[in-house]
């Protein structure tokens, strides 16, 4: 599939694969691809014919639709208590570790990385300080969050958003993976109030159903959750 790219400034790009959405980084030294689609097979080919850095490859976590293009990178960073949600999807390749306050410098171009763990376990997201932007995989974002399966804690995702409002002085904008972009930083009490409503009970439900496996969608307003019956 021919994905779309879209330019957000001269040196940082959105790669649109259908229901999902990379990005691409680049400083003066090196590039960071963020994520490789559901789609994507070639996601690295993509990221070198936009940018003449040499590309390395972030994931935000290690669900199906964030790591297509992964093994064309025979490492990549991840956030190691991610790697049993990503090896169950079959993803290979070295893991190079990283955590909450690391930071990777792609030349004029610091990138602190924050844990949100909750949706995976190993979930992170990009602070792109130069841009004032965060990039939030699918934690933040208006779509459908996916909260079925192993690994998934809502009260645990409810903590990092809790915890990411504290920050929310120092981006002004959110590139999410999913939904509409950019979200603003308000998405993320928005989305608090929301999980605070479900672990209340106070949000009802619709059945759906997701290849075969059902489910319930609660529809918070901002965005939809989906859970396991
Ligand atoms: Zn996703």
């Amino acid at each position: 599939m021919n994905p779309e790219i879209i330019p957000i400034d001269a040196q940082t790009w959105r790669i649109e694969d259908g229901m999902v959405r990379c990005y691409l980084l680049a400083g003066t030294d090196s590039a960071l691809l963020v994520d490789t689609g559901m789609t994507l097979q070639n996601a690295r080919e993509i990221a070198e014919g936009l940018t003449d850095k040499p590309v390395k490859l972030l994931n935000t976590h290690g669900d199906p639709d964030h790591i297509a293009g992964n093994a064309a990178f025979p490492s990549f960073y991840m956030h190691p208590d991610e790697a049993d949600n990503y090896h169950a999807f079959g993803g290979g390749g070295e893991i190079v570790p990283v955590r909450e306050g690391d930071t990777l410098d792609l030349g004029g171009r610091p990138l602190e990385i924050i844990e949100l763990p909750g949706h995976t376990p190993g979930s992170i997201a990009v602070l792109d300080r130069s841009r004032r932007a965060l990039i939030s995989g699918d934690p933040i974002q208006t779509g459908r969050i996916f909260m079925f399966g192993p690994g998934r804690d809502l009260r645990q995702y409810l903590n990092s958003l809790r915890k990411l409002q504290r920050r929310t002085g120092e981006f002004d904008a959110i590139w999410p993976a999913h939904g509409a972009f950019p979200v603003e930083p308000a998405q993320i009490a928005k989305l608090a109030l929301g999980a605070e409503r479900m672990l209340a009970h106070q949000v009802t439900w619709e059945p759906c159903d997701m290849r075969g496996t059902p489910l319930r969608a609660y529809n918070v307003g901002c965005a939809t959750f989906l859970m396991s019956e």
